[in-house]
């Protein structure tokens, strides 16, 4: 029978795994990954994580019990070095071997730190897995607070992170390279509206601006930002991350950036897929050849590719989405920004915003601050591809929803 093996235990490889048993995959599943915790979401991790006592087993997916029950071995601790696709074989970090017949790579991404002194890195944090996250939140909690932190990077995880450590009673600096916040990303609105909400809820925001001189100093760090010099807790760096691509060196499906797939998440190799954040799909509704990092990317990368294995029912078309919180704004958004696009807002009044990216009749994106009901009329209409009378969608004396499914 058909072996399927995994390499990495996070979302999608937990998914994917589970999907290929409901989809009647009989043959051996073996899921290997070098973390010691049982698959668990991340996105707590920045947000409820720090400012909570969340234990681990409320963040796992599933418990040990579940995969054990879909005959589906999971190795923790488990870390793949090398891999040979010529004898369809893994090379795991105990030097033993692991046989393939279909290899499914789901080793996700990890933080990008900065090339900092040792004495300074002693005070840095990353912030992608259950340890580093854990290892912040101690100094949340236990460190003095007359210093403040400051955090490296005005991206989602900076702010979320920015907001938890502010909402703990810590004052913290951001510093951000770009002009606006969640720049590439993000409509400029939300951007100007994210800055404001940060801004009053005591956060020192510098945009434009490269923090310089970093050096380790008394329990903490010292570093030069705008010409001042400041005296810090602790460093978050929060500047993006980089594929865990590296036991595949010297493969045919070697990337830095990340692994090209076609639509079904399969690679060059026909023998090998790849899904989640490590996979780059060339074919994929209004994302092509774009790296997401998202829960919806992990989950419906890994159905199209339990489906492309087993020949079962494909997940239904949908575009890609993200979410992210901080302070009381929940930000939710469908589709890619793009400055290309028509964008209409509607201004819903107490904090809440509605941005409707439209092309032609059709709404290709849509971002909203505390309107979840427009999210979700907004996806449904992305999805489904609804046309749309964009002159009538400012119109704010009526809902988005009457407007938009009113047919
Ligand atoms: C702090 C944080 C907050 C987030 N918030 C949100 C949010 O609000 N909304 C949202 O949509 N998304 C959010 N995300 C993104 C989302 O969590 C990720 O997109 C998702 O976890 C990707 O799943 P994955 O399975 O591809 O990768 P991962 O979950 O990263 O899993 C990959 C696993 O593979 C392991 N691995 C790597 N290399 C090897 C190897 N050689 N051998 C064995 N194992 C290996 C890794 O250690 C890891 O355990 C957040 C992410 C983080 C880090």
């Amino acid at each position: 029978m058909s072996k399927i093996v995994i390499v990495g235990a996070g979302q999608a490889a937990s998914q994917c795994a589970l999907s290929l048993r409901q989809m009647n995959h009989e043959g051996p599943i073996v899921i290997l990954g070098d973390e010691s915790h049982l698959p668990y979401d991340r996105p707590p991790l920045s947000k409820a994580v720090l400012k909570s006592q969340l234990e681990i087993e409320r963040t796992v997916f599933r418990p040990a019990a579940v995969y054990e029950e879909q005959n589906v071995e999971l190795r923790t601790d488990c870390s793949v070095t090398g891999l040979d696709q010529v004898a369809k074989s893994l090379t795991l970090a105990d030097g033993s071997q692991m046989h393939y017949d279909t290899l499914i790579v789901a080793t996700g991404a990890r933080a990008r730190s900065l090339p900092l002194p040792e004495a300074v890195l002693a005070h840095s944090y990353l912030v992608r897995s259950w340890d580093e996250s854990l290892a912040l939140k101690a100094k949340l909690e236990n460190g003095a607070k007359d210093k403040p932190l400051v955090v490296i990077g005005g991206g989602f995880i900076g702010l979320e992170v920015a907001a938890s450590a502010r909402l703990m009673g810590w004052p913290v600096i951001i510093v951000e390279a770009d002009t606006r916040l969640m720049g590439r990303a993000v409509h400029p609105r939300i951007s100007e509206l994210c800055l404001e909400k940060h801004r009053a809820e005591g956060a020192r925001v510098e945009l434009k601006t490269m923090n310089q001189d970093i050096e380790a100093s008394d329990d903490g760090v010292a570093l030069t930002i705008n010409g001042e010099r400041i005296e810090a807790a602790g460093l978050v760096i929060g500047i993006g991350a980089l594929v865990n691509t590296d036991f595949l060196k010297g493969s045919s499906i070697y990337s830095e950036r990340g692994l090209v797939t076609d639509a079904a998440q399969r690679t060059s190799d026909p023998d090998i897929y790849a899904i989640g954040d490590v996979a780059i799909c060339e074919d994929r509704y209004l994302a092509s050849g774009v790296r997401l990092e998202s829960v919806q990317n992990a989950i419906y990368g890994a159905k199209i590719c339990a489906a492309a294995i087993t020949g079962g029912a494909e997940p239904r078309l949908e575009a890609p989405w993200f979410w992210t919180d901080q302070y009381d704004y929940s930000l939710q958004m469908v589709g890619l920004y793009s400055p290309d696009l028509q964008w209409i807002e509607r201004d819903n009044g107490e904090g809440s915003v509605t941005l409707i990216g439209v092309d032609g009749d059709q709404i290709k994106a849509g971002q909203v601050i505390n309107a979840a009901q427009d999210f979700a009329v907004m996806r449904r209409a992305v999805d489904m591809q609804l046309p749309v009378d964009a002159a009538s969608l400012s119109d704010t004396s009526q809902k988005l929803k009457a407007l938009i499914l009113k047919k």
